[in-house]
C-alpha cells in the first residue's frame, strides 16, 4: 500500500497501476477474513489516506480552495487535501491533521463553513460494496457517522454551530444507506465514538433525531463505539431505532452487561472483545467466560468482533523472525487476531469443545507469561513500591533554584538554545544500517557518530547559540533509541502501523518490568561536552512518552510501567549529573495525547504522568538544571499539570500561532522559564531575523523577558544543514538584538 501510494505521488505509477494496487489489498484482505471464518466482511474500511477524509469526500465536503468538482472528488483533489499536491493540479494548503481519538493514527480535519453544502460526490465506497460482492463476500460497510464525523470538523469562516449542519448532512447519509440497501446490502456499520466521549447534552439530543431519520427499509445499522465506555448514554442509545449496538469490551467490560440489559432482545450486540489496541494474544477462556454472559441473548443477536478498527495493531506476527518463541506465542497481531474473533465464534455456536486446542494454547501462553522470569523482576517492583512523595520534589522551589542556576551557568538574556537533534543525514542513516547489518563494527560506529558530535558542536559554536546539544546522531527514533537499552522491551521487525498517509511507526513492545542495566546517553553527551565550553544539555525521553509510543503491557496499570521507566531514567539523569552536565532536557511529547477521552479520567492520569515526569527529574541537586519539550500546544485546559512539572525551563511549539498560544501561560501566571518556538522545523522556510525579534517580542510582551528562551519549535532532524544553519544564524542574531533592546535590559 505505502509502496503504491508514494509511487503514485512520485508520478512513478498511473492512477490505473493504483487502483489495481487497491484492488490487490482489497481482495486478500476480504479473503483472509472470510477463510478465518468471519460471517461479514467489512467494506470501506480501505483508504488511500484515512477514513474521515474519505467520509469528508464522500459528501462532497471539499474546502473551496481545492476548486469544484463535477460529479465526484478525483482522487487527485484527495490526495491534494491530504498532502496539498497531486500529481495532477497546482500544490494547495493541506488540511489540518489531528490525531484520531487517543491514538497515534491521524485524520484529516473536515472544514465546515456556516452555509455548508453537501452531496453525494465519490463513488468508492458503493463501488468497493459491488466488487466485494463480485468476490463472493457477505458484507458490512463501514462509514463514520454523520454525529462523529461533525463533532471532529473544524469551523472556518464565521463562527456558527456545527449542530446546524445536521439537516444538511443527514439527506447526504440517507443516500449512502439507501445506495447501499440497493446493492443488496443488509447490514451497515455506523460508526459513533464520539460516544464515549463528553458530549455536551445537545449533540447527545441530535442522536435521537438522527438515527430516526436514518431509517431505511430493509438496511440493519450496526451503531459503533469504541475506545471507551458508554457510561451514562447507554439509555440514549439503547432507544434508538437501531438495528444492533458494538461496545468496546476490552476498555469497558462492564458495558457488555449494560448493553444486555437495556437493549432489546430484538437488537443484535456486537461485543468487542478482542483487544484491537494492543499486541497481546487472548485468553480465549476468558473472553468466553465473558461472552457467555451475554449467550441469553438469542445466537444471532450476539456478535463477537474486535474492540476496534485492527488498523491500530500490526498486521501479521508470522511475519516476526526474529522474536523468539515464547514472546512470539504471548503476542497477536491483526491477522491472529481475525482468527481470535473467528475461533470465539465458533466456540459459542458449537460449545467450547469445538475449539479445545485453540483454548488451551491460549491458556497456557497466558498462563507461562503471567509467571514468566522475563517479565517479573523483584527488584524492580521492590524499587518502584518503594517511591516515596521525596523523590518526586526538587530540593527548593524554582525562585531559589533559579538563582543558583544562574550563578553555576553564566548564561546571557534570551539564551539561544536547539531540541536536541540536527539534520539526520544520508550518512547517518547509512552508518546505522551497516552496523545493524554487520558492516560496521561497533568501534568505527562510535567513531563515525563521535565525528558527527563533534561537527554539530562546532557549528553550534559558529552560529553563536548559548546552550549546545549533541545533536543526536545515534538515534534511529527517541523512544526506539531508549528501549533498545533498557530491559523489558522488545522490537519488531515488520510491526508497522499507519500513523498518517503513508506514514507508519513501528512501536516497541514493553512486555516486561523495565530497568536500566547501563548508562544510555552519559558517553555521547560527555564526549560532547569536552568539545566544548559552553553548557551542554542532556537529551533524554520522558517516562510517559517512551510509555504512549510503546506498545504497553496489559497485566499492570500504565501508571506502574511508568513509574518504572521513570525510575531508569532517573538513573540516567543522576549519571548525567554526575559526569558534569548541568542541564538535562526530558521531552515529553506525548504528554497530551495520553489523556483518557472522558474528562472525569483526567485528574488520575495527570497525577500519575506527573509523578513520573518529576520522578524521573527530581533527584538532581538545584543547580541542575531540568528542561522539559513539548511540541503541541493546546496546553489550555492542563497548564496546572504542565505547571506541575516543575521543570525549571519548558520549551514549546509556538511559532505558527503568532505567540497566542502562550497566553495559557500568561493566564495561569506560569512561573519558571519557557522557550516559546520561534522557527516552525515543520516548514522548509527559514525565517527572517525581523520575523524572529518580532515573535519573540510578542512573547516577551506575555512572560517576563528574564524567564525567556530562544529556540526552534521542535528537533531539526528531519531539516537540512542549509536551512537550519541559515535559520540558526537568523535565530542567534535575533536573540542578540533582543539582549540590544534597551526595554529588556536586566
Ligand atoms: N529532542 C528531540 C529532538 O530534537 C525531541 C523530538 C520531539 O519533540 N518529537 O528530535
Ligand atoms: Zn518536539
Amino acid at each position: 500500500m505505502k509502496k503504491a501510494v508514494e509511487a503514485y505521488w512520485k508520478g512513478e505509477l498511473d492512477r490505473s497501476g493504483l487502483v489495481q494496487a487497491g484492488a490487490r489489498l482489497r481482495k486478500a484482505n476480504w479473503a483472509l477474513q472470510r477463510d478465518a471464518g468471519l460471517d461479514f466482511v467489512p467494506v470501506g474500511d480501505f483508504s488511500w489516506y484515512d477514513h474521515v477524509l474519505d467520509m469528508s469526500t464522500l459528501l462532497g465536503c471539499v474546502p473551496p480552495r481545492f476548486g469544484g468538482f463535477e460529479d465526484e472528488v478525483d482522487i487527485d483533489t484527495y490526495f491534494r487535501m491530504a498532502r496539498g499536491r497531486a500529481p495532477c493540479g497546482e500544490s494547495v494548503r493541506a488540511c489540518e491533521m489531528t490525531k484520531w481519538f487517543d491514538t497515534n493514527y491521524h485524520y484529516l480535519t473536515p472544514e465546515l463553513h456556516k452555509d455548508q453544502e453537501f452531496r453525494l460526490a465519490s463513488a468508492k465506497l458503493f463501488d468497493e460494496v459491488a466488487e466485494a460482492q463480485a468476490l463472493g463476500h457477505r458484507v458490512k460497510p463501514v462509514i463514520l457517522g454523520p454525529l462523529s464525523w461533525l463533532w471532529l470538523g473544524k469551523i472556518k469562516g464565521e463562527r456558527f454551530d456545527k449542530l446546524t449542519l445536521v439537516d444538511r448532512v443527514i439527506p447526504v447519509y440517507g443516500q449512502i444507506l439507501t445506495k447501499l440497501r440497493e446493492q443488496g446490502v443488509e447490514w451497515v456499520q455506523v460508526d459513533e465514538p464520539v460516544l464515549v466521549m463528553d458530549l455536551p447534552s445537545p449533540w447527545l439530543q441530535a442522536f435521537e433525531l438522527v438515527y430516526n431519520r436514518l431509517q431505511v427499509t430493509g438496511l440493519n445499522v450496526l451503531l459503533t463505539t469504541y475506545f471507551g465506555s458508554l457510561q451514562d448514554n447507554i439509555d440514549l442509545i439503547a432507544s434508538l431505532p437501531i438495528a444492533g449496538l458494538h461496545v468496546d469490551a476490552v476498555r469497558a467490560p462492564r458495558d457488555v452487561q449494560v448493553a444486555m440489559d437495556h437493549l432489546s432482545d430484538q437488537k443484535v450486540l456486537s461485543v468487542g472483545i478482542i483487544d484491537g489496541r494492543n499486541i497481546w494474544r487472548s485468553d480465549l477462556g476468558r473472553c468466553l467466560d465473558l461472552l457467555e454472559e451475554a449467550k441469553t441473548r438469542p445466537g444471532d443477536r450476539l456478535w463477537v468482533a474486535p474492540s476496534c478498527s485492527l488498523l491500530h495493531t500490526p498486521v501479521d506476527l508470522d511475519q516476526e523472525r526474529k522474536l523468539d518463541a515464547e514472546l512470539k506465542s504471548w503476542l497477536a497481531f491483526a491477522r491472529q487476531k481475525v482468527r481470535e474473533v473467528a475461533a470465539l465464534k465458533r466456540a459459542l455456536d458449537e460449545g467450547r469443545e469445538a475449539i479445545a486446542e485453540q483454548l488451551k494454547a491460549a491458556w497456557r501462553a497466558t498462563e507461562i507469561r503471567r509467571v514468566s522470569k522475563r517479565i517479573h523482576s523483584e527488584s524492580v517492583k521492590k524499587r518502584a513500591a518503594s517511591v516515596t512523595p521525596e523523590m518526586t520534589q526538587r530540593n527548593h522551589p524554582y525562585a531559589e533554584r533559579a538563582k543558583v542556576q544562574r550563578e553555576r551557568i553564566k548564561l546571557p538574556q534570551f539564551p539561544a538554545t536547539t531540541i536536541g537533534s540536527f539534520p539526520q543525514t544520508a550518512e547517518i542513516r547509512a552508518a546505522r544500517r551497516d552496523l545493524k547489518a554487520g558492516r560496521l563494527v561497533q568501534d568505527d560506529y562510535i567513531y563515525r557518530m563521535q565525528r558527527e558530535i563533534a561537527e554539530t558542536v562546532q557549528r553550534q559554536e559558529e552560529y553563536g547559540l548559548d546552550v549546545l546539544v549533541h545533536g543526536e546522531p545515534e538515534r534511529n527514533d527517541m523512544v526506539e533509541y531508549f528501549g533498545e537499552l533498557m530491559e523489558g522491551f522488545a522490537f519488531t521487525q515488520n510491526g508497522w502501523v499507519q500513523s498518517y498517509g503513508s506514514r507508519c511507526v513501528k512501536p516497541p513492545i514493553i512486555y516486561g518490568d523495565v530497568s536500566r542495566p547501563a548508562p544510555m546517553t552519559v558517553d555521547w553527551i560527555r564526549f560532547a561536552q569536552t568539545l566544548s565550553k559552553k553548557p551542554l544539555k542532556g537529551m533524554l525521553t520522558g517516562p510517559v512518552t517512551i510509555l504512549q509510543w510503546s506498545f504497553v503491557r496489559d497485566d499492570q496499570p500504565c501508571s506502574e510501567t511508568c513509574t518504572q521507566i521513570a525510575l531508569a531514567l532517573r538513573d540516567e539523569v543522576a549519571d548525567l549529573e554526575k559526569a558534569g552536565i548541568s542541564i538535562i532536557q526530558i521531552d515529553e511529547p506525548a504528554f497530551r495525547e495520553g489523556l483518557p477521552l472522558p474528562r472525569r479520567d483526567w485528574e488520575a492520569y495527570l497525577e500519575w504522568t506527573v509523578k513520573c515526569f518529576r520522578l524521573a527529574s527530581s533527584g538532581v541537586a538545584d543547580e541542575t538544571q531540568i528542561h522539559t519539550h513539548m511540541c503541541y500546544s493546546e496546553f489550555n485546559d492542563i497548564i496546572a499539570a504542565i505547571a506541575d512539572l516543575d521543570a525549571d525551563v519548558i520549551t514549546i511549539e509556538t511559532s505558527r500561532s503568532d505567540m497566542e498560544l502562550l497566553d495559557a501561560f500568561v493566564d495561569f501566571e506560569y512561573p519558571n522559564e519557557i522557550g516559546p518556538g520561534v522557527y516552525d522545523i515543520h516548514s522548509p522556510n527559514v525565517p527572517s531575523v525581523d520575523e524572529m525579534v518580532d515573535l519573540m517580542e510578542k512573547a516577551a510582551a506575555r512572560v517576563p523577558p528574564e524567564r525567556l528562551w530562544v529556540n526552534p519549535d521542535c528537533g531539526l532532524k528531519t531539516r537540512d544543514w542549509e536551512e537550519v544553519e541559515a535559520a540558526l544564524k537568523n535565530m542567534v542574531e535575533a536573540a542578540r538584538r533582543l539582549r540590544e533592546n534597551a526595554q529588556f535590559a536586566r
